[in-house]
């Protein structure tokens, strides 16, 4: 495939961004930090190979440090136990300044992921939204009562903040995922450790930034910067640490859930997955098509909710392969600092690597590729692009068809019946999200209700709101991020058992 098949977009003008790299530090107790050793680590931008951020390389001393404020603020009250109106007056004022500085952090949100800029707007403008969803259950959070326990029983039982929070995020949604845990933390009445993603630091430092100026006591955010080894580890095994709540990797979910066991801390999880679209004949192609489209390519696939594999009725599967074909041509690929551009870099040559292999690996098996299928020169730009790639003729035993590749590759597998095309559906290790399409609403609710995914989506993908909870299935993940369950995550729940008057028959028998 030449680039004259496709809709590139070349370098654009760079004047817009920083001169300087974006220095990030820790943020311990309220003040900001280099590391006591003072060792650095540098990220450069995957789509133009500059240098877009230098931040503090954190270890033992401030995670130890990040912790101990978080144990002690929350302990002191300053938060934990002030009133839902306090905390989300804070909050409230936090979503104001997210949108204040969206462009801010959008650029560099841009440069450190390689995701297109009109994404990053998104992204970030969208955050404040949740923020303000967060804030309202601040106000409205309450446990239960019982009043039919007997006339001399009245039974409460209270919601407490769980305690000290780690919150470890990825690169792929920085901004976003941080914003679906950390307000709904804020909401309950927890204080946090943060550790991003080595490769996204930015933004995170930002919103340290934005809290400080909203006015959050010192003590009740602290950001460590930092890899897994040792930061995220320490935050998972540390006996100060009441909850870990985690997106990933699969794999690192594994080794979180095994060594927070040490402490029997709480994890919260928001994994991988293989998420899949099922197309029977009846649907509208049109829309389906589009949809499918999106759903591959968005974030360059390196997204949990990509639709990385679809299940087509095979009477209409030439047709819409088809159709997913042309569409792709379509898709602006290119320079993330373009408006224009819908798909930007993938995230490291490494991990361009990992996509070429899947790929290769899926013709060895006898799969067919009907588009792309290998890296793509963008105009002007030494970053790593890889092409719209559709492969077709893939079998569920395939890796393809299994593993989470992570990229802009669709995998097409064909099904005859309804029952066929829920048990491919369901043939997968995880159960993050699944799609049907279809103008037949007994086939819509059949499949919605047999699909093992914690969200499923009806002639539609990836639409999602703060009100609407988010989290997998199977090895996907545990427990669920926003929505009121989102809240529910990180919370106790408190017995409290009251006598009323001096009514209780006493247990020791006077002699
Ligand atoms: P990753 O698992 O490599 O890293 C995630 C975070 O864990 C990073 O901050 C990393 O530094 C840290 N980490 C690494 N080793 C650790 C350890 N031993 N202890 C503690 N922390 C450690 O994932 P990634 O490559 O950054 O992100 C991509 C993955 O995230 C994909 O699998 C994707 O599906 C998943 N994801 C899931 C969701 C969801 O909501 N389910 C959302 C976004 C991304």
């Amino acid at each position: 495939m030449t680039s004259h098949d496709l809709n590139l977009i070349a370098a654009t003008d760079l004047t817009s961004i920083p001169a300087e790299p974006f220095r990030a530090r820790h943020l311990i107790d309220g003040e900001w930090h280099d590391s006591a050793d003072g060792a650095t680590f540098e990220r450069h931008s995957p789509a133009h190979g500059m240098l877009v951020s230098r931040s503090a390389k954190g270890g033992e001393a401030e995670v130890n440090a990040a912790i101990a404020a978080a144990r002690k603020t929350f302990d002191s009250g300053v938060w934990s136990r002030i009133s839902g109106k306090a905390r989300a007056t804070i909050m409230l004022k936090v979503a104001d300044l997210i949108e204040r500085d969206v462009e801010r952090m959008a650029i560099l949100e841009t440069l450190e992921s390689g995701k297109p800029i009109s994404q990053s707007r998104g992204e970030v403008g969208g955050a404040a939204d949740l923020w303000r969803y967060a804030a309202s259950l601040a106000r409205t959070l309450h446990g239960d009562s019982h009043n039919t326990l007997g006339e001399d029983m009245l039974g409460v039982v209270l919601k407490e903040p769980i305690g000290v929070v780690s919150i470890i995020t990825p690169w792929n949604f920085p901004f976003w995922i941080l914003s679906q845990k950390l307000p709904f933390a804020l909401a309950a009445g927890c204080t946090c450790v943060i550790k991003r993603s080595e490769m996204t630091s930015a933004t995170t430092v930002m919103m340290g930034e934005l809290l400080i100026e909203a006015g959050l006591p010192a003590g009740v955010v602290n950001i460590v910067l930092g890899y897994g080894q040792p930061v995220g580890s320490l935050m998972t095994t540390h006996k100060h640490v009441d909850m870990v709540t985690f997106t990933g990797s699969t794999a690192v979910g594994k080794t979180i859930t095994s060594l927070a066991s040490g402490t029997l801390k709480k994890v919260a999880l928001e994994l991988g997955g293989k998420n899949p679209q099922v197309i029977f004949p009846d649907a509208d192609l049109e829309s389906a098509a589009d949809a499918v489209t999106f759903g591959v390519y968005f974030n360059v696939g390196q997204c949990c909710n990509s639709s990385s594999r679809i299940i087509v009725h095979e009477d209409i599967a030439e047709d819409f392969v088809s159709r997913v074909v042309e569409l792709s041509r379509d898709v602006a690929f290119g320079d993330p600092l373009d408006p224009e551009t819908q798909v930007g870099a993938i995230v490291t040559p490494e991990h361009q690597g990992k996509i070429d292999t899947y790929v290769r690996q899926a013709v060895e098996d006898g799969a067919e590729i009907r588009l792309g299928g290998g890296p793509l020169a963008v105009p002007g730009l030494e970053g790593q692009f890889y092409q719209p790639t559709v492969i077709s003729g893939v079998t569920s035993d395939m890796a393809i068809a299994r593993d989470e590749v992570f990229g802009p590759v669709l995998s097409v597998l064909t099904f005859k019946t309804m029952e066929e095309a829920i048990a491919l559906a369901n043939d997968a290790t995880y159960g993050l999200s699944a799609g049907v399409w279809s103008e037949n609403i007994h086939t819509c609710l059949g499949f919605a209700r047999l699909a093992q995914a914690g969200t499923v989506w009806t002639n539609t993908w990836m639409d999602g709101f703060p009100e609407m909870t988010f989290g997998g299935m199977k090895q996907s993940g545990q427990g669920r991020e926003i929505g009121p369950y989102g809240l529910e995550e990180f919370l106790e729940v408190k017995t409290v058992a009251m006598r009323i008057g001096r009514s209780r028959t006493p247990w020791v028998r006077k002699r």
